[in-house]
């Protein structure tokens, strides 16, 4: 059997928000890792033990782990009981091999148990100094190469000396839904996938210019809705919405607030998609003066065209920051794959500075409202996205 101790983050955590966090997280945990075989997830004190086969691949096991949104983190632990003889014992044989004559390190005891006879220096002091009578090794307390950590709960002891970062966050589904506006591009599914770290679950829209069933199933936004998903295992819905109405209408037009008009077109569209699944906000990757459509100016026109609330988590960051993310959560490079955004078909010379009247008037030539019922009566395909 191999051992994990899971920490999360617990600042902020009250009452019954603590007991819902924690249902969740074990949850989640238990979903992502359910294919592995014997897994086991408990949840103790203040804590979670996850127990996996010897056979279960470590790497694996810790990949999955990494990206479980609510985990501060974890650790591979010896589990034993809690006895001071016990424990350095532990200690001494996981120094084994790790701990060299000139290895720098310390020893760190958090005490779960305040019923333990001994205090946590005292603990780390004195097996501190089994260590240094076997080993040689140099005591470091700031910044040493090794730290072995003890930690003594009421249920049992567990040490370490891995300890790996988790990804942080809130555990998925905990905070509600969301939409996420999805386009070809690199910034959308980093937004959503932000949005999941805070708890959401999202579903997806996108508008294409795909002319068959089978392209629009075949598109690589199905891949890159799935990537975001895919950590968590959650199952989400993608709209999938064809721009054809609103192209042909126009058709004749040559504004230079298409792209801002087509924003709100799109902002209207998803808010009724949005109450459908009870979405109670949606979510673009905006972020400021990156692109015509995105100054403060345009951004402040197409927020008009919706009562829903806006996230966009990316609003102050600079485009290789989100790349970094981007490749992270391993959906660069379906998002660089070519692909026509029926965004960039019409905004060839678009404005920076639309102004409230031109964008008013191209609405009521082209009857806004009535696009959108004739768009969510018949243009829209609905793809569950499962495990
Ligand atoms: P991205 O990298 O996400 O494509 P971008 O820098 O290309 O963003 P825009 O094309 O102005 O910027 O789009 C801004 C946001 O509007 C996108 O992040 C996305 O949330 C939404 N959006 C754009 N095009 C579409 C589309 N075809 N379908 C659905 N949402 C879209
Ligand atoms: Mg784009």
């Amino acid at each position: 059997m191999q051992t994990y101790i899971i920490h999360y983050g617990e600042l902020g955590l009250k009452g019954h928000n603590r007991i819902d966090f924690e249902r969740r997280l074990v949850n989640n945990i238990r979903t992502v890792l359910t294919d592995l075989g014997d897994c086991t997830v408990r949840r103790l004190h203040s804590y979670l033990v996850v127990e996996a086969a010897t056979d279960t691949p470590s790497e694996v096991l810790e990949s999955r782990l990494r990206r479980i949104f609510g985990i501060a983190y974890f650790a591979p632990a010896r589990v034993v009981p809690g006895e001071f003889e016990t424990i350095a014992a532990a200690a001494l044989e996981l120094a084994d091999g790790v701990i060299g004559p000139t290895t720098t390190f310390k020893v760190a005891t958090n005490r779960g148990n305040k019923r333990f006879p001994m205090t946590s220096q005292e603990v780390s002091r004195e097996i501190g100094a089994y260590i240094v009578e076997r080993t040689h090794a140099p005591v470091r307390l700031v910044a040493p190469e090794v730290t072995l950590t003890i930690q003594i709960y009421p249920e049992a002891t567990y040490l370490f000396i891995r300890r790996i970062p988790g990804a942080g966050g809130l555990p998925v589904g905990i905070s509600g839904r969301v939409l996420t506006l999805l386009s070809g591009g690199i910034d959308s599914p980093v937004a959503a996938h932000m949005l999941l770290k805070r708890g959401c679950t999202s579903d997806f829209l996108h508008f294409h210019l795909l002319p068959t069933p089978e392209a629009i199933r075949a598109a690589k936004i199905v891949g890159m809705a799935r990537a975001v998903l895919a950590p968590h295992r959650l199952a989400g819905t993608l709209f999938m919405v064809s721009a054809a109405p609103f192209e042909s209408a126009l058709a004749t037009t040559n504004s230079r607030v298409i792209t801002v008009v087509f924003r709100r077109f799109i902002l209207r569209v998803a808010e009724r998609l949005a109450r459908r699944r009870k979405a109670l906000a949606l979510v673009t990757g905006d972020s400021v003066g990156q692109v015509a459509s995105q100054t403060l100016q345009n951004i402040h026109l197409i927020e008009q065209a919706t009562t829903w609330p806006i996230l966009r988590p990316l609003i102050g960051w600079d485009k290789i920051e989100i790349i970094n993310l981007a490749q992270a959560i391993d959906t660069y490079t379906l998002s660089i794959q070519p692909y026509q955004d029926p965004c960039s078909i019409h905004s060839h010379h678009p404005a920076t500075w639309a102004r409230q009247e031109e964008v008013s008037e191209l609405e009521a030539q082209i009857n806004v409202a009535a696009l959108v019922e004739e768009t969510l009566s018949g243009y829209v395909e609905t793809l569950p996205l499962t495990w």
